[in-house]
């Protein structure tokens, strides 16, 4: 009996990974990821703390798995991963968005706090090439930052937009750094 609740245990928790959980880095999945945006957004709002949100994706990708093969690129991503979790608060969360893109949810943080987690991480992601089979291939990434104050921001997916066209600045501007969506906000503001 012992044998056969040990079995359903570990059948359960192998369906579980599969549908939470991204096979290759191990880091939470795309849905799972904005499960617990969604979950943060509403705590973080409960408390009247801001929530920050960062979208992180890795510079050149494409030319990686050019130039070291996708099993090169594989081992990049798996080791990037490894190095976001190293970077982060226990509260904080880090899941795959997709492909070389990778979002994290920073609960009752905001400004230049968000800003330094925000270039810690991209400075671990850019502390040392990555070695795969006797190679070593150079990493970085761009981070785009927002912040949601809470439900007078919009929808969540507002603050993901906003995270979104941060990123693309950050990429604009050269990559390998990281650009908040309220430095945007004043650039426009002393346009004006
Ligand atoms: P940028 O600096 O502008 O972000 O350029 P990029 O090359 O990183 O971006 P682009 O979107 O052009 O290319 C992303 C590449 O990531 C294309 C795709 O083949 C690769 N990719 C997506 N998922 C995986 C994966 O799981 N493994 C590997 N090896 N490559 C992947
Ligand atoms: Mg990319
Ligand atoms: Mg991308």
């Amino acid at each position: 009996i012992m044998e056969h609740q040990l079995r359903q245990r570990i059948l359960q928790e192998m369906l579980w990974n599969q549908a939470n959980r991204d096979a290759l880095t191990t880091l939470p999945n795309r849905r799972s990821i904005i499960k617990s945006l969604e979950r943060h957004s509403m705590s973080c709002a409960q408390r009247g703390q801001p929530l920050g949100v960062l979208m992180i994706d890795l510079d050149y990708f494409k030319q990686i798995n050019d130039q070291f093969g996708h099993d090169g690129g594989d081992s990049v991503l798996r080791e990037v991963a490894e190095r976001m979790k190293t970077s982060i608060r226990t509260t904080d969360v880090v899941g795959r968005f997709g492909g070389e893109e990778f979002m994290a949810v920073i609960p009752n943080c905001a400004g230049e706090e968000l800003l330094r987690i925000a270039e810690r991480i991209r400075a671990t992601i850019n502390s040392a090439p990555v070695s795969a089979d006797a190679q070593l291939i150079p990493v970085s990434s761009s981070i785009g930052v927002a912040v949601r104050w809470g439900a007078s921001d919009g929808e969540v997916s507002d603050t993901l937009q906003s995270a979104d066209r941060a990123l693309y600045v950050a990429k604009e501007m050269g990559r390998n750094r990281v650009v908040s969506a309220w430095s945007l906000h004043d650039r426009i503001q002393r346009a004006v």
